[in-house]
């Protein structure tokens, strides 16, 4: 996107990707149907970016989502929302945006050299003169670094702009893994890989994290939790893991029925359904392969009918549906982050231009700078925002 808007404002440009194909991490996107971007307006949409929003917003209102959607239709690639959230390809083959992208830069005469890796940046009295490879240099008055974070690696992430940065005098927020599955310290969870749990409530159990809690579906795995709901708030996670181990996690398994709400129904069960199995009776709400768990951690695996549920009983039972408790030990890790959280440091590009406040001639765009937003298009739209407005810039 970057070499695109500065050919298209007469730059001569050169892409050089280590990859043998560039863009892998666009074509494996969305699950391979490329969720772009969303139907937020600009100023919403960075505010999904928390502290980084504000920097974001200039780039965000250069290309806005909506302008995004525009551009892809005139390379050919119409979107669609069919849920008026997340947008995708009318198509669902994120190949297609790609394949977009590459034929517009062939027609604008961008010369893209795949399977090359830059190692180094040449920076001469405070400007950009050069990028290195092992056995070669090339002479470049400016230089975009697009080289995204350091998660999944198979997919591109090399973590090599970070060092490219650095060359150049730059700060880093340190790199955490974000969007990625978390690691329990407890068994249970893998006992129920598989299962998911279609709308949950997740927050960090500590004073300053619990008001900011993340919604979504939940799937268990063989390693502990991941689906939307906990990759929104992976990467916070990350961060704390950097200073403290386990983080505490709670986790409402039906945000849309308050705690007093479920005292009543399982008061109703106690009643008028005591001969009933608890279990079969909270199969009617959550997984019944899950209902069992729930008892278990809630203590109550002597018990078995609603009618010998005490009083205790049904307000432990009420707790644990509302917050089950979890320790987390780790992330996935980088291997199966589909985000990076930190990078470069904002305050050292301008967010007008993306340009390098430390050396002339140098811009950012994408993962490789300390932006990142949930899932739902946020991390896309980022990278082609940023992308446009350096490329842009850089021409001029
Ligand atoms: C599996 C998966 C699914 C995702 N799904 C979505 C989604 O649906 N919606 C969404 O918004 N986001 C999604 N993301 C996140 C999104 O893909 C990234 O945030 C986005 O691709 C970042 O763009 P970028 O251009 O900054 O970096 P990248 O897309 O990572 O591109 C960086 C490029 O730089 C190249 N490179 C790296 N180091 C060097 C070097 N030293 N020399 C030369 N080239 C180098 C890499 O090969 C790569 O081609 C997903 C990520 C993954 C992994």
């Amino acid at each position: 996107m970057a070499a695109i808007a500065a050919s298209r404002a007469g730059a001569r440009i050169v892409v050089f990707d280590h990859l043998d194909r560039p863009g892998a991490k666009l074509r494996a996107s969305g699950g391979g149907r490329g969720n772009i971007t969303n139907t937020l307006a600009p100023e919403e949409f960075a505010q999904r970016f928390g502290p980084s929003g504000r920097f974001a917003l200039p780039a965000l209102s250069a290309l806005s989502p909506e302008a995004l959607r525009g551009l892809f239709d005139e390379l050919g690639v119409p979107t669609q929302s069919l849920d008026d959230f997340h947008v995708y390809p009318v198509s669902n083959r994120a190949e297609d945006l790609l394949r977009a992208l590459v034929t517009e830069c062939a027609r604008l005469g961008v010369e893209i050299r795949p399977s090359t890796r830059i190692t180094s940046l040449e920076i001469e009295d405070g400007k950009v003169v050069a990028v290195a490879g092992e056995s070669f240099r090339h002479l470049a008055h400016q230089v975009i670094v697009a080289t995204g974070g350091s998660g999944y690696p198979r997919l591109g992430g090399t973590g090599d702009g970070y060092v490219l940065a650095t060359q150049a005098g730059h700060t880093l927020v340190p790199p955490v893994p974000a969007l990625t599955g978390l690691v329990t310290e407890e068994d249970w969870p893998r006992s129920c890989a598989g299962v998911t749990l279609r709308s949950t409530r997740i927050w960090i159990d500590i004073a300053k994290w619990r008001r900011q809690p993340a919604e979504g579906s939940l799937i268990f795995t063989h390693e502990g939790v991941s689906g939307p709901a906990v990759l929104d708030i992976s990467g916070r996670v990350a961060r704390l893991l950097r200073e403290r181990s386990p983080i505490p996690l709670r986790l409402n398994l039906t945000p849309g029925i308050s705690s007093s709400l479920w005292l009543d129904r399982i008061e109703g069960w106690y009643r008028r359904e005591g001969g009933k199995a608890i279990q079969s009776l909270l199969a009617r709400t959550i997984p019944r392969s899950f209902a069992a768990v729930v008892c278990g951690i809630a203590g109550l695996d002597h018990i078995s009918r609603a009618a010998n549920l005490d009083r205790v009983a049904r307000e432990k039972l009420v707790e644990t549906l509302t917050g089950v408790p979890l320790l987390i030990s780790s992330t996935e890790g980088f291997t199966k982050a589909m985000v990076t959280s930190g990078g470069v440091a904002t305050a050292e590009i301008s967010s007008k231009t993306m340009a390098s406040r430390l050396a002339r001639g140098l811009y950012f765009a994408g993962e490789v700078i300390d932006v990142d937003g949930p899932s739902g298009g946020f991390n896309l739209q980022w990278a082609f925002s940023s992308g446009w407005l350096a490329g842009s810039s850089a021409a001029k």
